[in-house]
């Protein structure tokens, strides 16, 4: 791993195949949050390079791009995911520099999802097809199914490189070709992944990267009329003004949004990989995991046990220096994140919540936005820490009565992105999975994620989805054509 120690060299803006600068010369500096130092600096898009980033992809939609056979199109995706296996250690070292996540999950989990992403949607790019319809017997009528064009894709911090490989794989494979805002505080593997894709013979302009502010570069991106669909990952907030801002240019949007993901334990379950689910559905990425089991409902006989050995393993759970590969409680994205968790903490015990694991700060080498595993027990669904994303290690935990109970509770809040169900009993299971408002049920497990299962919201959390045969949909559009041969 001797590159793991190379200084990481600035970053800069992709457009149409090169490195640049910003056309004002701006940059930024990424930060280091577990050591608060700085990483290096990053060229800041303006409205100007996002122009040019997007007549560059519109040139390469109609160009090369347009011109390549799918099986090439496959080929080049299939080589990106190979190359993104080949740089793994350096990809991952990046991700954990910017983001602060353990050296575990960028180099074992996250990678991994990345190539598949790569690997998997490689596969469709060959298997698009339209339909022959029979409307008159004197007509041939058809469907195309073609790309939509020119893709805006914002993604948020705490996935940097898997949302990379879950907007850009698709969009790609369907033929569309994209300009990728990542979020300003986790630049870094963006940049580096759209320099392997020209690696692997991805035309210039087909994948383009402009990092820097959202509501400049990000604003820019959504308010341009040469983009044709927008992908959002993100806030609620920031979807819903994105969505109005979209509407002035008419652009197909989709929005994964945040959430507030009930896990719901059944007394029935196996109550040792309850635990296990409970603690990794909200410790795992330092909670800063859209669907997060960030609501944890147990059924009232087991509530007390569980709930102490819940709190025995979260206090085992100590922050430590992502790049240990031991680590497996990271520092959160920055110090103004720390802020906002920790203050949620305050909020819930002053709500009447009683702080049963963790709850401070706890840097490692006297630095960081490290904080606690933290649970909160006896927490009515009414309170703040119940309704509103925290975005932290925070699990706020709610006993429940029954069936009918779990579901009211698990159904009672804005959000509808994720859930899951902890039971032996299979009829519970499945009435239970059809009954809770939300895009993905995991029964007698927590977070997972495949290239092959859609993933995204209802309600509150958004609508559209990632991955899967669904997301080409999104990719995708269907053209009439109409043939009189009579
Ligand atoms: P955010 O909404 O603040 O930022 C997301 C992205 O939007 C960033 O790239 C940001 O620069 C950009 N942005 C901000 N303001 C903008 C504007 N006015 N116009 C255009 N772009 C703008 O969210 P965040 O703080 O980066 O990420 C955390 C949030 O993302 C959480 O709420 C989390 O639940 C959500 N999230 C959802 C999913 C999902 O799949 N549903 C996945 C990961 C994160």
């Amino acid at each position: 791993m001797s590159e793991t120690l190379a200084p990481v060299k600035p970053g800069r803006l992709i457009i149409n195949g090169e490195a640049v600068e910003a056309a004002s010369g701006a940059t930024f500096t990424t930060v280091n949050p577990a050591t608060e130092e700085p990483i290096t600096t990053v060229a800041e898009a303006g409205a100007e390079d996002v122009d040019r980033a997007v007549r560059a992809a519109r040139a390469a939609l109609e160009g090369p791009w347009a011109k390549l056979k799918p099986i090439d199109r496959s080929r080049a995706l299939w080589k990106l995911g190979d190359l993104v296996l080949a740089h793994a250690d350096e990809l991952a070292r990046l991700e954990t520099l910017d983001n602060g996540k353990p050296i575990f999950e960028s180099r074992f989990v996250d990678i991994d999802m990345v190539a598949r992403c790569f690997h998997y949607f490689s596969g469709w790019a060959t298997k698009l097809t339209g339909d022959t319809t029979s409307v008159n017997p004197g007509w041939f009528t058809y469907t195309l199914r073609e790309p939509v064009g020119v893709v805006g894709a914002i993604i948020p911090w705490n996935f940097p490189m898997i949302m990379v490989g879950w907007k850009v794989a698709p969009a790609l494979a369907a033929g569309n070709t994209i300009v990728l805002k990542p979020a300003e505080l986790t630049p870094l593997t963006a940049i580096r992944i759209a320099e392997l894709a020209l690696e692997a013979g991805i035309p210039p302009g087909v994948f383009n990267v402009v990092p820097g502010k959202g509501r400049i570069a990000g604003e820019a991106l959504v308010r341009h009329p040469g983009v044709d669909k927008l992908s959002f990952t993100g806030s609620t907030e920031v979807g819903q003004h994105l969505m109005r801002t979209a509407a002035e240019t008419l652009k197909k949007v989709t929005l994964e949004l945040g959430g507030k993901s009930p896990n719901i334990v059944f007394a029935d379950a196996d109550l040792d990989a309850a635990l296990r689910g409970a603690t990794a559905g909200i410790f795992y990425g330092k909670g800063e995991v859209c669907a997060a089991g960030s609501r944890l409902l147990v059924e009232k006989p087991i509530h007390d046990e569980f709930v102490a050995k819940l709190a025995e393993r979260a206090k085992k759970m100590q922050p430590s220096d992502p790049l240990d590969p031991k680590s497996r409680l990271g520092s959160l994205v920055s110090k103004a994140q720390l802020d906002k968790v920790m203050s949620y903490v305050e909020t819930g015990v002053k709500e009447g919540a009683q702080l049963v694991a963790g709850g401070q700060r706890q840097p490692v080498n006297g630095k960081g936005a490290f904080m606690q595993a933290t649970v909160l027990a006896g927490v009515d669904n009414r309170m703040r820490i119940a309704q509103e994303e925290i975005f932290g290690p925070v699990l706020s935990v709610i006993p429940f009565d029954g069936v009918d109970d779990a579901v009211a509770k698990a159904n009672d809040v804005m959000y509808g992105l994720a859930s899951g169900v902890w039971t032996r009993d299979l009829k519970k299971a499945h009435t239970v999975a059809k009954r809770l408002a939300a895009g993905t049920v995991w029964v007698n497990m927590y977070n997972f994620y495949d290239p092959g299962m859609p993933f995204g919201g209802v309600k509150g959390s958004g609508f559209g989805r990632d991955l899967g045969e669904a997301c080409l949909q999104e990719y995708t559009q269907v053209k009439s054509v109409w043939l009189n041969l009579e």
